[in-house]
This record gives structure tokens, C-alpha cells and sequence, in this order.
């Protein structure tokens, strides 16, 4: 058994995780009370991966909700899930964190931060096996940015050789208007870049663009962006659900895709897309899946990989599929687009399959690319934090809640070294010299080993 521990902090992480579990209880065969209704033995196989199972064949899932204020608790506690989720693991606090990092990192959050850790604690203690941590949160806010990344780093602490994994949305003006999101978003990614292992980045700029231009939705809400953010976690955490060798734990799925620890920050999306769970879809094709899970437009990162490359990717594909197609179309995309692959990581492509189409479809297929092009995304991000920060505005936010300007400088030199190492590895090549130190921990190895 290889468990993993759900954690969904703030109302965004609330909000997607919810939607989560309501996606993956329906994949698996249990209704609202979290009672298995199904008809296939494969829902149930490997169950015990997110859920722990109480008397009478009922599943509970190992998930703690937590936040700062409780109107998204109570959205869910008065909803069709509201007793699916262990009564105990609801934590939240009364005050909001006012879309502030640093009331979440450092105040009001770190005065509930312990009664989390204690739930987080007894999960982990009915674990058989815990292969890790799993979180959903908004960089953009103040509860799951701040808190959310103070949890990553306690729980780390304490769970040192467990996987932390991070479904991380990341802000854009398109779709919110608070302006201190740049700083929020900068501060809790220099906190993902040493504490997370993966980190699926679901970016709200591109969410909003794929709602707006291929799905043709005149106003997109939460809710039509959430049903794209479920369709990719649903699709991302299918090989830890359901039987199959390939990436069957978040440290072998680790393995594939890391070529570098600082470097772990994917670029996520899925075929076929939809906003809405009534969308009819025509049939497609294997060759179409393919195609479209690579086109830059169903990135739900806002950058265009074909301005990087790629260092590892993984595609997921999910119902009574050929593997022979699959594998032809995989080698057909490879030979046809081979500049955007690293030549110097061989067979950084690796296919998983999946009997069990998500709900409503016969097929679909999921993405998950470590694309050096993901660094437009924090470009854009630190640009908007630079802008700001030059002249000091609304500093006096976090440094009322007794922050100092240093971690603003620091966050920042943080993104912008991320930023570098991506290029340095995009330009690479297979033949040149490699002779120079390396700057961080785990490059100079991997240089080592290449030569
Ligand atoms: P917190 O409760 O303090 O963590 O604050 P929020 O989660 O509301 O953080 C605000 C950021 O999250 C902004 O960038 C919002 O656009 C984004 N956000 C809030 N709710 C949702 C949601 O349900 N879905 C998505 N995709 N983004 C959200």
C-alpha cells in the first residue's frame, strides 16, 4: 500500500480539490456517502491510495481542507459531498489572510498552522506505507500561498524522504484583480522551488484563454476553469489510481520527469478539452488526441513550448486504446518535432495507459511536460513583481506583518536563477564542453555523469 495524503488549503485549493474529489469518487464507483456503487474490480484495486476505508465498504478520503476563513468550508460542508470528508480534518480560521503571503506564512497562519500538522500527523499515522503529500492551493491569495507554503515546509521537515507534490494555480490579471498577486506568486514559488518535487502548475492566464478562444465562452467563471483543472488532475493522477506499471507512485512519476531538483515545475494539459461536464464529444482518434494533447494551445501553462524544449515528458492516455497506435502516434510526434526534445536525455517520452476512460468519454489523454519554455510563465510573473517592487509598492503589507524586504530581493533572485537554469539547459547541446562548475547542488553531478 502507497498512500497519499491530500492537503487543499485556501479557497482556491478548496474549491479545485473538492472538485477533485468529487471527479475521482465518481472515476472509482462511490456515491455522495462515499459507498462503493461501481461494477469493475479495477475502481477498487488501488483504493487505499487516496482514501481510507471505514466499515460497511466506505471510503473516506485522507484529505485535509484548511483555510483562514470558512465561507468555501461551509460551500462544501452544506454540499452534496459536505459528509464525505471526515468531519475532524475540516481546519479553518475566522480572520481571512486578506489575500496577504505574509499573514498567511507568518501570523494568522502560523497560529493554526499546528492543528493542521496534528490532522496531517493522524493520517499519516493510519498509513500502511505514505508515499507523500499532495497539495492544492493559489499562489495568487494569501491562505493557500502563504500557509500553503508554510505547510510544504513543516511538513517537509518532518517527512524529509516522502514526495511533496503541488497542484499550484498560478495568478494572472485576466482573471483576478488583486494587484499584490505578483508578490504573493513570487514569494511562494521560491518556497516551491526548494520544498515541492513536482509542482503541476495550472496557470489561470491560460485556463482563461483556452475558456475564451478554443472553447468559445463569452464570460468563463471558477467553475468553467475548475472543470478544466479536474480533467487534468483526474488525468495526471490516473497512473497512481488505477493498476499499471509506468509512474505508479509520485516518486517513480519523480524519476521520469526530474532531470534536475530545482527543475520541477510541468507544464500540464489534456484532450479532449471541455469547460463543462454536458459538452458532447464527437469521437476522436487516437492520431487527434496526440495531436492536440501537444498543441500549444492545450497548454494549460500560458507559454508556448515550442519556444523551449523539452527534457521529459509524460502522456497518459485512458480508455480501450491500441497500444500499438498509441505508440506509433508517440514515435510519429518525436520524429516529427525532434529539435524540441533534448537530445542529450534519451527516451524522455514515456506513454502510460489506462483502461478506464474518465466520465463521459470513451478516450482522452493527459500531458505532463518538464518544458524549458515553462520560464515565459515566470517571466511574465516576475515582471509584474519588478514593476512593483522598484518603487516599494505595497510593501508596507508584509512588512506590517513583520516581514523583511530581504525575502522580497531573495524570492525574486530565486526566480530569476530559475529562469537562467532553464535557458542553460535549453541551449545545451549534446557535444559541448562541459567544463565549466556548476552553479547548484545536482547540476555538477548530472554533468559528471554525462561525460
Ligand atoms: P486564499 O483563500 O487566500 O488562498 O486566496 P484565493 O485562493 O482566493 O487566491 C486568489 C487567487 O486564486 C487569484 O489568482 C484567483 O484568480 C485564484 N482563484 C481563486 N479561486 C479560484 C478557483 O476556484 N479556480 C481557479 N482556477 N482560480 C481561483
Amino acid at each position: 500500500m502507497r498512500e497519499i495524503v491530500h492537503v487543499q488549503t485556501g479557497q482556491c485549493g478548496n474549491q479545485i480539490g473538492h472538485k477533485f474529489w468529487e471527479t475521482i469518487s465518481a472515476e472509482h464507483g462511490l456515491n455522495d456517502d462515499g459507498v462503493y456503487a461501481g461494477d469493475n474490480d479495477l475502481q477498487l484495486s488501488r483504493m487505499d491510495v487516496y482514501y481510507n476505508e471505514a466499515a460497511g465498504q466506505k471510503y473516506v478520503p485522507r484529505a485535509v481542507l484548511v483555510d483562514l476563513e470558512c465561507g468555501t468550508m461551509d460551500t462544501i460542508k452544506s454540499g452534496p459531498l459536505g459528509k464525505f470528508f471526515r468531519p475532524d480534518n475540516y481546519i479553518y480560521g475566522q480572520n481571512g489572510a486578506g489575500n496577504n503571503w505574509a499573514t498567511g506564512h507568518y501570523t494568522e497562519g502560523a497560529e493554526i498552522v499546528d492543528s493542521v500538522l496534528d490532522v496531517v500527523r493522524k493520517e499519516v499515522e493510519n498509513c500502511d506505507c505514505l508515499q507523500g503529500f499532495q497539495l492544492t492551493h493559489s499562489l495568487g491569495g494569501g491562505t493557500g500561498s502563504g500557509l500553503g507554503t508554510l505547510l510544504i515546509s513543516k511538513i517537509r521537515e518532518e517527512y524529509p524522504d516522502r514526495m511533496m507534490a503541488t497542484f499550484s494555480v498560478m495568478p494572472s490579471p485576466k482573471v483576478s484583480d488583486t494587484v499584490v498577486e505578483p508578490y504573493n506568486a513570487t514569494l511562494s514559488i521560491h518556497q516551491l522551488v526548494e520544498n515541492s518535487d513536482e509542482t503541476f502548475c495550472i496557470d489561470n492566464q491560460a485556463l482563461y484563454d483556452i475558456c475564451m478562444n478554443t472553447l468559445k465562452m463569452p464570460s468563463p467563471t471558477y467553475s468553467h476553469l475548475n472543470q478544466l483543472v479536474t480533467s487534468v488532475m483526474s488525468g495526471i493522477t490516473t497512473c497512481l489510481r488505477f493498476p499499471g506499471q509506468l509512474n505508479a507512485d509520485l516518486r517513480k512519476m519523480a524519476v521520469n520527469l526530474v532531470p534536475f531538483p530545482r527543475l520541477h515545475f510541468f507544464m500540464v494539459g489534456s484532450a479532449p478539452l471541455s469547460a463543462t461536464t454536458s459538452e458532447s464529444f464527437r469521437n476522436l482518434t487516437v492520431a487527434e488526441l496526440t495531436q492536440q494533447m501537444f498543441d500549444a494551445r492545450n497548454m494549460m501553462a500560458a507559454c508556448d513550448p515550442r519556444h523551449g524544449r523539452y527534457l521529459a515528458v509524460t502522456a497518459i492516455y485512458r480508455g480501450r486504446i491500441s497500444q500499438r497506435e498509441v505508440d506509433h502516434q508517440m514515435i510519429e510526434v518525436q520524429n516529427k518535432n525532434s529539435s524540441y526534445f533534448v537530445e542529450w536525455i534519451p527516451n524522455n517520452v514515456k506513454t502510460a495507459m489506462c483502461d478506464i476512460p474518465p466520465a463521459g468519454l470513451k478516450m482522452s489523454s493527459t500531458f505532463i511536460g518538464n518544458s524549458t519554455a515553462i520560464q515565459e510563465l515566470f517571466k511574465r510573473i516576475n515582471e509584474q513583481f519588478a514593476a512593483m517592487f522598484r518603487r516599494k509598492a505595497f510593501l508596507h503589507w508584509f512588512t506590517d506583518e513583520g516581514m523583511d524586504e530581504m525575502e522580497f530581493t531573495e524570492a525574486e533572485s530565486n526566480m530569476n536563477d530559475l529562469v537562467s537554469e532553464y535557458q542553460q539547459y535549453q541551449d545545451a547541446t549534446a557535444d559541448e564542453e562541459l567544463d565549466y562548475e556548476g552553479e547548484y547542488e545536482g547540476e555538477y553531478e548530472a554533468q559528471e555523469e554525462l561525460e
